[in-house]
């Protein structure tokens, strides 16, 4: 087995030690949050017309574009804590046009409407940064593209392969880098060439995005409770009612918007793992360190091997460097005390001097995990039950800040019950296969989860197990 640049040129473990000493386990983007409002629970009966579960982007776009939809509708959202406490509020905040988490997985398993998909979610990535503006959202919106380095030699070939492929499509989206170039828009000694995404991807502040939606939504009229978890979700006559411990709302319809936490319907209980993300944060850069590496033109970053980093700059000046481990726990749960997890810390400090030596001595300020909502197909999946009165989306495997607007519009195309370009695809029609319960699925997992690093030391070479789910269509990501 080979090794990886960062185990070939690792920095002294003091290096690391010092980076991480003042770092607190704490979410960059909600402490950067100005105050915000805080909202009552649920209590007593209340009517509406659309109840949403969940405080997410995609319970908040789902509202927005239900009241655009129609200026009179009574809309609700029910969120267990606070607006954008969980995935949505402590991601990248890359906001990359694409449906189904890279065109190549869209293409493996809908060939025929890879070009519809790829089409639509460039239209959802324009419609979101329009809505930004018309919602007055300061949610530090970049549109400035995205670069995908190279770090190892072998995946200069995957770099061409992916320029040639959508050139011979006539798509001028990609730039191809050779090392000088990369260098010089991002000076790391570990990038041998980089591919330049110019147009699909943009950066924003997902904190910021989280709260400025929720802001706009209740400026529309739509209510949001907070701390209001929702026990049951049951048929009530011609609609719905969805029960909390202090109160219920019936409505006509409703929206389920709560990813990778437990869904309150059993049929998708086994759609969605949660694999642990991490992400550490540094101190604002001296105009030294900024002179040191570059990177004025602000893109967003991210490697290319199975297990990558992804990174990029804060608005004051920081730099965000998050990805690499993927830990799935035993039983499949959502809990606070996976979110501390040091060698993952220490992991991504040592990446990230092997990548910025130049930097040695910049602090990491804050560090935290989140759940990334994984389903075996790595992209969203859509459903209605109830009789079309309920309708939901989940499982955007870590790709989900521009994804979730678009599912908010197939959510309500479905519970509006009329056909859409939106509804009549394949890739919204079809449901992904469920994970197997424990102790399978721990096993499987962390079965390829050894296999994609056993990859990334070997050139990249899949082993039989990566293969056999290849072919199947299914897998794990982040
Ligand atoms: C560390 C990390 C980094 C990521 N980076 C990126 C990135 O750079 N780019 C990208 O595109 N995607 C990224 N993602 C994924 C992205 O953040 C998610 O796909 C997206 O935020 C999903 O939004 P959501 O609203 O569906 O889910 P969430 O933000 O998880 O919201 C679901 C909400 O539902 C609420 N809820 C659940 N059950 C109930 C209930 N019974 N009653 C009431 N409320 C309930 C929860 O409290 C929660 O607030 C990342 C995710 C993580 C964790």
């Amino acid at each position: 087995m080979g090794t990886t640049v960062f185990e070939r040129q690792r920095p002294a473990a003091s290096v690391i030690a010092r980076s991480l000493a003042e770092t607190r386990q704490s979410v960059f983007w909600l402490d950067d949050l100005p105050e915000q409002p805080s909202r009552a629970a649920l209590h007593g009966d209340h009517a509406a017309d659309l109840v949403i579960v969940g405080g997410g982007y995609t319970g908040l776009w789902t509202a927005l574009l239900a009241r655009r939809r129609d200026p009179d509708a009574r809309i609700a959202v029910v969120e267990a804590r606070t607006v954008g406490w969980a995935a949505s509020g402590r991601n990248g905040g890359f906001c990359d046009a694409s449906l189904t988490h890279g065109r190549d997985n869209g293409l493996s398993r809908w060939p025929e409407e890879i070009d519809t998909l790829d089409r639509l979610g460039m239209q959802n990535l324009d419609a979101m940064g329009a809505d930004i503006v018309e919602w007055g959202i300061d949610a530090e919106w970049e549109r400035v593209g995205a670069l995908s380095v190279a770090t190892e030699p072998h995946q200069l070939d995957w770099l061409d392969e992916w320029v040639e492929d959508a050139a011979a499509r006539g798509d001028d989206n990609l730039v191809r880098l050779d090392e000088t170039q990369v260098r010089a828009s991002v000076a790391s000694p570990t990038y041998l060439g980089a591919v330049f995404e110019t147009r699909s991807n943009a950066l924003v502040h997902p904190g910021k995005l989280a709260a400025g939606l929720a802001r706009a939504a209740q400026e529309r009229g739509i209510e949001i409770f907070e701390h209001s978890p929702v026990r049951r979700l049951d048929t009530s006559g011609d609609g719905v009612e969805v029960v909390t411990e202090g109160g219920r709302i019936t409505a006509r319809k409703a929206v389920l918007a709560t990813n990778v936490f437990p869904s309150l319907l059993r049929r998708n209980i086994l759609m969605t793992v949660p694999v642990y993300d991490y992400v550490l944060m540094t101190e604002p850069l001296t105009a030294e360190q900024r002179a040191a590496i570059g990177w004025d033109d602000r893109r967003g970053l991210s490697d290319l091997a199975n297990q990558f980093h992804y990174f990029r700059q804060s608005a004051d000046g920081r730099i965000l460097f998050g990805g690499y481990d993927a830990i799935y726990h035993y039983g499949g749960r959502v809990r606070a005390e996976y979110e501390n997890r040091p060698e993952s810390f220490e992991k991504l400090a040592s990446h990230f001097f092997t990548m910025f030596p130049q930097l040695e001595g910049l602090q990491f300020t804050h560090r935290w995990a989140g759940a990334i909502d994984t389903c075996s197909r790595f992209c969203a999946f859509f459903g209605s039950a109830r009789g079309g009165k309920v309708a939901y989306a989940a499982g955007f495997t870590g790709l989900g800040v521009a994804a979730t607007r678009f599912a908010g519009e197939v959510m309500l195309d479905l519970l509006d019950g009329i056909p859409t370009e939106r509804t009549s695809l394949r890739m919204v029609r079809d449901k992904p296969l469920p994970f197997p319960p424990e102790p399978a699925a721990a096993i499987g997992i962390n079965a390829t989860r050894w296999s994609l690093d056993r990859a990334d030391h070997n050139r990249g070479r899949r082993n039989v197990l990566l293969k056999t789910l290849d072919a199947l269509g299914l897998g794990f990501d982040s």
